[in-house]
């Protein structure tokens, strides 16, 4: 018999083993540092990364939830507030809002790219509007030039999620440099992961960057002295070290991703007229694919969920990013939006799906999941016509 090969969904092993002595120096001596809260290894890679995104402060928090939420805060945003996210996100956009008071207001997507439609966004603003949150979304940029034209003519601002955008780039602008904020997610899995959770807040805006470090050790101008209500949110030092190991590997990491996605993008092409449509890279190079999702349109005669058992009875792994659009999470009810809202964002949840994706991943891999999703739209086509002759 046949044993499958399986393929994860990501592997983080490829990253970590060619390191390892590497990581495990680094951890090593914050150990003998005995320095785990704050301090200068925490500093230094805030700065690195911010650098590395082309913009000036870094400020580590725990995670890329807590970056968004005290990320608005330290911009101000709050009670009062309107802030203009996209339905087609992940669930920690819309609670980092939610955490701060402002009022989320939700915008459906292009179908094409999945990233948040800035017409939509344009017709949903109010004189409450304080700001849009582009998420760049699967690692394309949402577009720079479109994002500040639409900023400087309802003068409000642009706060980034560029949780899965390390390093993106477009129209000559990175990720994190575009809007006065923008918050990262570390998460193991993301371009930049920690060895556990980890996020931060990049700004250019001194004040914003110092209310930030206030708010993530508790509102401390300085010790034991408390000017707001903030919370205990740091990057550990130990991350910290780990993340800055990782750092300037990562440019290589996301080019090898983006090979494995042109790569992917020629082998699915004959598969366009059967109905298996990528999600489409409008940024070019720039594009850091965090996620390589495709979409099962209406037109293929194999169902989304068959193709992704099959799939992973092959050994293949897949997920979806993400199955139920925001809006209709049952712990946002109370925000009242319905099916229909945002038809994009409906469309897309119920045809995506995301296939392996991590450097490392090989060409001869890539391969057999195409070979995998080329053979399965030909068995289940061919059965199916078989019932009607
Ligand atoms: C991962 C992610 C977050 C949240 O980051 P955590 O570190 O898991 O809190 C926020 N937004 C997007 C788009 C993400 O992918």
């Amino acid at each position: 018999m046949n044993i499958p090969t399986t393929i994860p969904f990501v592997d983080l092993n490829l990253q970590h083993l060619p390191i390892k002595n590497q990581l495990q120096q680094a951890i090593q001596k914050v150990l003998e540092q005995g320095d785990f809260v704050l301090g200068k290894t925490l500093s230094d890679f805030e700065a690195a990364f911010a650098v590395a995104s082309g913009t000036k402060y870094g400020i580590g928090v725990a995670c890329g939830t807590d970056a968004i939420a005290l990320g608005l805060q330290a911009c101000n945003i709050g009670a009062g507030d309107e802030v203009i996210l996209p339905a087609n996100t992940f669930v920690a956009t819309l609670i980092g809002v939610l955490r701060t008071g402002a009022k989320p207001i939700l915008v459906d997507c292009d179908r094409h790219t999945g990233l948040i439609d800035l017409e939509a966004a344009a017709k949903a603003i109010t004189s409450k509007t304080k700001a849009i949150i582009p998420v760049h979304l699967y690692g394309q940029m949402v577009s720079p030039k479109k994002l500040l034209d639409l900023a400087d003519t309802y003068k409000i601002l642009i706060f980034e999620d560029a949780a899965q955008a390390h390093l993106a780039e477009r129209e000559g602008y990175r990720a994190g440099s575009v809007g006065i904020a923008a918050a990262f997610s570390f998460y193991p899995s993301k371009n930049l992961g920690a060895f556990g959770d980890g996020g931060i807040l990049l700004t250019r805006d001194q004040q914003v960057a110092e209310k930030m470090v206030r708010l993530r050790n508790y509102g401390a101008s300085r010790k034991y002295f408390h000017t707001e209500i903030g919370t205990n949110s740091r990057l550990d030092t130990i991350q910290a070290a780990v993340l800055h190991q990782k750092l300037p590997y990562l440019q290589n990491w996301n080019r090898d991703r983006l090979n494995i996605a042109k790569n992917y993008d020629a082998e699915l092409a004959p598969l366009t007229t059967k109905g298996i449509i990528p999600i489409q890279n409008q940024s070019g190079e720039g594009h850091v694919y965090h996620l390589y999702v495709i979409r099962v349109c209406e037109s293929c005669a194999v169902e989304r969920c068959v193709i992704q058992e099959q799939l992973t009875s092959l050994g293949i792994q897949t997920g979806i990013h993400y199955p139920i659009p925001c809006h209709l999470q049952p712990g946002f009810a109370n925000l009242g939006y319905q099916i229909g809202d945002f038809p994009q964002a409906e469309m897309l949840a119920n045809q995506i799906l995301s296939l392996p994706m991590y450097p490392g991943l090989s060409n001869n891999q890539v391969q057999k999941i195409t070979d995998a999703i080329a053979q399965i739209l030909t068995v289940n086509s061919f059965d199916k016509n078989l019932l009607f002759t």
